[in-house]
């Protein structure tokens, strides 16, 4: 994507910082937090996102794919690893090579990576995965001490830590979550004398982790948490942790016009103007990330004040109602998601317009535009 585009995402470095810093203050130094970087940490660039935690003093990164902890090795990122997906059996090489550490749930799997390690005189940790609710990805409770005494009769591997997730921690009834907390603590109860001094014990999201100390353990997985936004819109989490939104997304005025009453805007027409109207083009659309979606819905910030999205959104273009900000022109900074001059539209707002979450959308809005970096201190020398 060329420099010279409109749109642009920005990335505030200094707020990722000091969310992981608040968060890793609100678990106490007992627990360990594991920053969730997977999906181009949630849009916001993994290796930027993973070198900005690592030097604010994280030590463990989830990734969902092999190759996203590849490229973190390769740029250098230390400490572990966890690949949430697992390893499929033509990137066993890669993590033996490059000392990832994958989730285990299949014991063919994990008997496959064995083989990789030991032939190469390696001892590969992996973290098993139990489902106690989430149905999807993990072996079954009742399936977990066999399990476990088959990955310690392997070589080359053994076991790390012993994970679950939670489906419904984000959810207002706290019955399901805390049944299933109960559930995978008697698990590691009955299996204690097969567990290992050392292995890692975690089941925490942001949700979980905000809400319910009870599920810190030894570990903890923000995701969402991290860039800033809150896992279900929620006033009370926001009492809990106070979180600084880490992603913008701008661009700028291409076009300002007057058209009278009547006046139709837009593929299909589906906004005429009730009063004479002035109207500013933006060059942003659904290529961007812009959903159609935010037709007739979506209000974005011009010198501070908000401006109604009118008609359709196209592939590269919409257009905003600016009748009531006089002095805009072509050229202003324009805000769809972020701050401008004490006003605010929130990925949260944003979700409820798309009809879907926060988390959508920063992966929508980081993964189709340029991103630019802002309070990048990786370049600058430490003095302490
Ligand atoms: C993505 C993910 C998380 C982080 O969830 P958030 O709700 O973004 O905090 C935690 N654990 C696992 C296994 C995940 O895949």
């Amino acid at each position: 994507m060329s420099s010279t585009t409109f749109n642009r995402v920005e990335i505030d470095l200094a707020a990722l910082r000091e969310n992981y810093t608040n968060i890793q203050e609100w678990v106490g130094p007992s627990v360990r937090v594991m920053s969730m970087v997977k999906a181009d940490a949630y849009g916001h660039g993994l290796v930027r996102c993973a070198k900005t935690l690592a030097d604010a003093g994280a030590r463990v990164f989830g990734v969902a794919e092999v190759d996203e902890g590849i490229a973190l090795r390769e740029a250098g990122v230390e400490g572990d690893i966890i690949v949430t997906l697992g390893a499929p059996e033509n990137c066993f090489a890669d993590v033996v090579r490059h000392r990832l550490t994958p989730v285990v749930f299949d014991i063919k799997n994990a008997a496959g990576l064995s083989a990789a390690a030991a032939a190469h005189d390696a001892r590969i940790g992996v973290h098993l995965k139990v489902d106690v609710g989430m149905g999807r990805f993990g072996i079954l409770p009742h399936e977990l001490a066999s399990f476990l005494r088959e990955i310690k009769r392997l070589k080359g591997i053994f076991p790390a830590g012993i994970l679950s997730h939670f489906p419904m921690s984000d959810d207002s009834d706290q019955q399901p979550t805390m049944r299933q907390l109960e559930e995978f603590l008697k698990l590691l109860d009955d299996i204690h004398p097969l567990v290992s001094d050392g292995s890692v014990i975690h089941i925490a999201n942001s949700a979980a982790l905000l809400r319910y100390p009870e599920t810190h353990l030894d570990m903890v997985r923000p995701g969402i948490s991290l860039y800033g936004c809150y896992p279900a819109d929620d006033d009370k989490d926001k009492k809990v942790l106070s979180l600084r939104p880490v992603m913008s997304f701008k661009t700028s005025v291409v076009q300002v016009k007057e058209v009278p009453e009547g006046f139709g805007i837009s593929y299909g027409h589906r906004f005429i103007t009730k009063r004479q109207s002035r109207l500013a083009v933006l060059p942003v659309g659904y290529d961007d990330g812009f959903l159609r979606k935010l037709t007739n819905r979506a209000e974005v910030l011009v010198r501070g004040c908000r401006a109604k999205v009118l008609g359709t959104v196209c592939m590269n273009a919409c257009v905003v109602d600016i009748t009531d900000i006089p002095d805009a022109q072509p050229g202003d900074e324009v805000v769809l998601m972020g701050r401008q001059q004490g006003e605010e539209i929130t990925a949260d707002e944003i979700a409820a317009w798309m009809e879907t979450i926060n988390y959508e959308v920063v992966c929508l809005f980081g993964g189709m535009n340029r991103r630019v970096f802002l309070n990048d201190k990786s370049t600058t020398e430490r003095t302490d």
